[in-house]
């Protein structure tokens, strides 16, 4: 710590503070930026700041966007009566990524964990509920194959149970603990196509 001067340090620590990025790595990040022309790094710093500020919750899907609704759910060829439930918005990149899905989503941002204090109330769950209340014939659950990922899927099949509306939850093959977002498009498709009702 005290080989760097105080500004340096405070860019390794906000950088290290960044998920994936140990010590080490923030520290040759810090470097590398610190060798960037400036006028590269004021690109960087502008883009997060641009990005921050502009960024905002769809209104119907609450993925992460910026415009009030976004580009998925103001699409024409978009399936409204089919909600996919995903995690967050990487996951719905995911999905997207196959091209083959051509219903809209939720995205909850987060799942239910009782270990980290994480409750239905702490993340999107009464969104979803208010966009059932519309014309929706099938809800899939894609949360990831994790504890807390099934325990949500859990929770929101019963909650949802009682509407009558058709839920099913995406396929195994979907490695155990698996993020969608690490997945290849075949074995995303092939849990999709695969899911089974709950
Ligand atoms: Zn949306």
């Amino acid at each position: 710590m005290e080989y760097y001067s105080d500004k340096i340090n405070k860019l390794i620590e906000e950088l290290g503070r960044l998920p994936g990025v140990g010590r080490k790595s923030a520290q040759r990040l810090a470097f590398h930026i610190l060798n960037m022309p400036k006028e590269q790094v004021q690109a960087l710093t502008g883009a997060i700041t641009e990005a921050k500020e502009n960024i905002r919750y769809c209104k119907e899907c609450c993925t992460l966007t910026d415009s009030d609704i976004c580009p998925i759910c103001a699409s024409p060829g978009r399936n409204k009566r089919v909600i996919m439930v995903v995690e967050n918005s990487r996951d719905l990149a995911a999905y997207e990524k196959t091209g083959k899905y051509d219903g809209v989503y939720h995205v909850l941002h987060g799942a239910i964990s009782p270990m980290l204090g994480i409750g239905p109330a702490d993340i999107r769950l009464k969104e979803l509920m208010v966009r059932l209340q519309k014309d929706v014939d099938e809800v899939i659950i894609s949360t990831n194959s994790s504890l807390e990922g099934e325990a949500t899927a859990m929770y929101i099949s019963k909650l949802i149970k009682p509407t009558g509306i058709k839920i099913s939850r995406i396929a195994t093959g979907i490695p155990v603990g698996g993020d969608l977002e690490n997945i290849d498009e075949v074995t995303l498709l092939r849990a999709l196509d695969g899911r089974v009702e709950l």
